[in-house]
């Protein structure tokens, strides 16, 4: 941070550094809008004592073009340096090339936590009949599980290797290999301190903003060792250090058989009155069940990094889909923050001018919260909905408003502009 005091001290300009990458496809389309809006809303909340200062760095196509490695030293470097990121979509070829820029960054950067909040915007219908208004936050281990890269392709020389130390060491799991040699493989990885410090970040999230409930989603009623250790050791850290603030359904579970249901009805009753966050699990499906069918049960979920990425997307679809909701990627203890669009590069899209920048504004919002200029990110969320509300949108948002005038992205970003 950047500050200058002149003589007397009479006013304070503050100047904060943020790295700007726009991104493949839409990514500058969207990203032009983004920094519009926040510029606005900055200056409208400080009248000028408080300016961001864009650092524009290459990344994917861009970094490409000009002969570099996608993800270069120089723009790793700005984000370290600077520690706030806006992003735009980055593009991943899929079955070969380059790995994903994206997953590169959190674990370069060991962005553990990725924080997605699907919340209802008044005038916005949820595609999904009677889905209320919807206020939930996904907690998405960033770091871990599938998503570190760890894979065999079929038929290559590391996956005959890997087979047949797997073969020697493991001869019964090996059994249920089913067809040898021709397989791919993919090791997912879920470790004890990953875990626990992802489910610190989510309980102190979740006290620090008042939420009533945690719900820990888990597969490990099939992966015992991965998906079950995570639900485990999530638990132990609930119970074992935030014992004044949560209680927990294994608390209740085990009050119940010591005791008696009456008196677990009654430790959770009195749980509930001091205030404390309730802690309980859901096996994975069944929470995609639950979201289509009660999605205001859900407050705050924490979960692993690919049932996370599929569970946000599910949510965001209640309310108007990935366009609309926004996303970052964190390292609480670093400081260290990338927020950016829930969506990728919509390359069907390039060029048209009709992309929806709502994601990338609301993650701009979320960046101003996490600088603690909380007046400028009310004022961007104000300033959308209120474009919202007048039925001005891009055609994605058009299609769930009644009689919406639908705008491109430009119009669409001035009309937000204009909300004073
Ligand atoms: P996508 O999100 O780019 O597109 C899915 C659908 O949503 C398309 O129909 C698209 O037109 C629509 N859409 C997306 N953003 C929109 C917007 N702002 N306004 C209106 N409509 C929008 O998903 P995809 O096609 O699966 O992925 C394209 C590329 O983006 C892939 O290379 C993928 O790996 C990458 N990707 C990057 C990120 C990221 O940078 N974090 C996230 C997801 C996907």
């Amino acid at each position: 941070m950047v500050e200058f005091l002149p003589k007397e001290n009479k006013c304070i300009m503050i100047q904060i550094p943020i790295t700007v990458i726009e991104g493949d496809g839409i990514g500058p389309e969207i990203t032009a809008a983004a920094l519009q809006v926040l510029e606005a809303a900055v200056a409208k909340a400080y009248s000028g004592q408080r300016n961001l200062v864009w650092e524009f760095v290459p990344a994917g196509g861009q970094a490409l073009q000009s002969g570099s490695d996608p993800l270069p030293p120089d723009t790793l470097q700005s984000i370290r340096t600077n520690k706030i990121t806006l992003k735009g979509p980055l593009t991943t070829p899929v079955g070969g090339g380059f790995s994903s820029l994206n997953v590169r960054l959190r674990q370069e950067l060991d962005l553990y936590v990725c924080l997605r909040p699907v919340k209802s915007i008044a005038g916005l219908p949820s595609p999904l009949c009677q889905a209320g208004e919807l206020d939930v936050v996904v907690f998405r281990e960033n770091s871990e599980d599938l998503y570190t890269g760890i894979e065999f392709p079929a038929d290559s020389p590391s996956n005959e290797k890997f087979l047949s130390i797997f073969a020697k060491e493991f001869p019964r799991e090996f059994q249920k290999i089913p067809i040898s040699r021709e397989v791919g493989l993919g090791l997912k990885p879920i470790s004890r301190e990953g875990s626990r410090r992802f489910i610190r970040a989510a309980i102190r999230w979740a006290l620090e903003h008042q939420r009533r409930k945690l719900t820990l989603v888990h597969k490990g009623n099939i992966m015992k060792y991965t998906e079950g250790a995570f639900l485990d050791w999530a638990y132990q850290v609930a119970e074992t250090e935030f014992t004044q603030t949560c209680f927990t359904q294994r608390q209740y579970k085990m009050i119940a058989e010591k005791e008696s249901r009456t008196e677990a009805d009654k430790a959770r009753a009195r749980a509930e009155a001091e205030g404390r966050l309730q802690v309980n699990d859901l096996i994975a499906d069944v929470t995609f069940e639950q979201a289509i069918l009660q999605p205001r049960t859900f407050d705050v979920i924490a979960t692993t990094n690919l049932n996370g990425d599929y569970l946000s997307d599910a949510f965001a679809a209640l309310i108007g889909g990935v366009g609309i909701s926004p996303s970052a990627n964190l390292n609480p203890e670093l400081g260290i923050g990338i927020f950016e669009a829930n969506h990728g590069s919509a390359d069907d899209l390039v060029g048209k001018d009709c992309a929806n920048p709502c994601s990338l504004i609301l993650s701009g919002a979320m960046l101003l919260d996490f600088i603690h200029w909380s007046e400028a990110a009310n004022l961007v969320r104000y300033a959308l909905q209120h474009a919202i509300a007048s039925k001005q949108v891009t055609f994605d948002l058009a299609r769930l408003i009644p009689d919406a005038a639908v705008l491109g992205t430009h119009a669409f970003t001035q009309a937000i502009l204009a909300t004073r």
